[in-house]
């Protein structure tokens, strides 16, 4: 079988074995523990107490947090790298780009997009949670703002071109849970070319992974 192949399946594996342990609820497995002391791409973790699945504000899902022993940081680890990394194809360039990305996405929190996601949902009545409409396929429930006609990816892609930006040479930085842009000024500048030729549909989660969306 082809090593990519067999990686995916394997990322798939350990994470339904991951989604079946509560959130917040601590735990020990031997394969996944085994597998991040051993193949972690920098080797953050040195021992591990306790493994435990909470929700990480940058993704909006369960990740998997590792509690080391004598320590009370729970630091969140990526199994996809790891397992890549087991199988020999992790490549930190990739990674890289992706969360550079992620601080580019980061701003929009602050602009037009996240007006136009509070504008086209509403607060459900019974958990708070905000619902909308999918114009895809009339899906009614928690949503995603997919970029549209123009993709994330196209109009990143012109703002670096205009400004004469290699991608990965940009810094980054972790901040309040997520990846944030050091050059502030840029970050103002991408925001209001972003604003300015951005434009949106609702999207459901089945959908929006249809159209691939999210990695463009
Ligand atoms: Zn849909």
């Amino acid at each position: 079988m082809d090593i990519k192949i067999k990686c995916s399946t394997d990322i798939k594996r350990i994470r339904n074995i991951l989604s079946d342990y509560d959130e917040y609820m601590y735990f020990n497995n031997e394969e996944v523990e085994n597998l991040i002391l051993n193949y972690h791409p920098d080797k953050k973790i040195k021992s591990i107490n306790k493994l435990v699945m909470k929700c990480n504000k940058s993704y909006k899902t369960k990740c998997l947090h590792v509690l080391e022993k004598n320590s009370s940081l729970e630091k969140s680890v990526g199994i996809k790298e790891i397992i890549e990394n087991y199988y020999g194809i992790y490549d930190p360039k990739l990674k890289l780009e992706y969360n550079i990305k992620a601080g580019f996405r980061t701003p929009l929190y602050y602009g037009d997009k996240q007006s136009y996601y509070l504008n086209n949902t509403f607060k459900s009545e019974e958990d708070n949670t905000r619902i909308g409409k999918c114009v895809n396929c009339d899906y009614k429930g928690k949503i995603s703002i997919d970029h549209y006609p123009i993709s994330f990816k196209k109009i990143l892609n012109d703002f670096l071109e205009e400004e004469k930006l290699n991608l990965l040479d940009l810094k980054i930085k972790y901040e309040n849970g997520k990846w944030n842009l050091e050059n502030k000024e840029l970050e103002e500048l991408w925001l209001y070319y972003h604003d300015s030729v951005a434009s949106y549909r609702t999207l459901c989660k089945k959908c929006n992974s249809s159209f691939n969306c999210y990695s463009q």
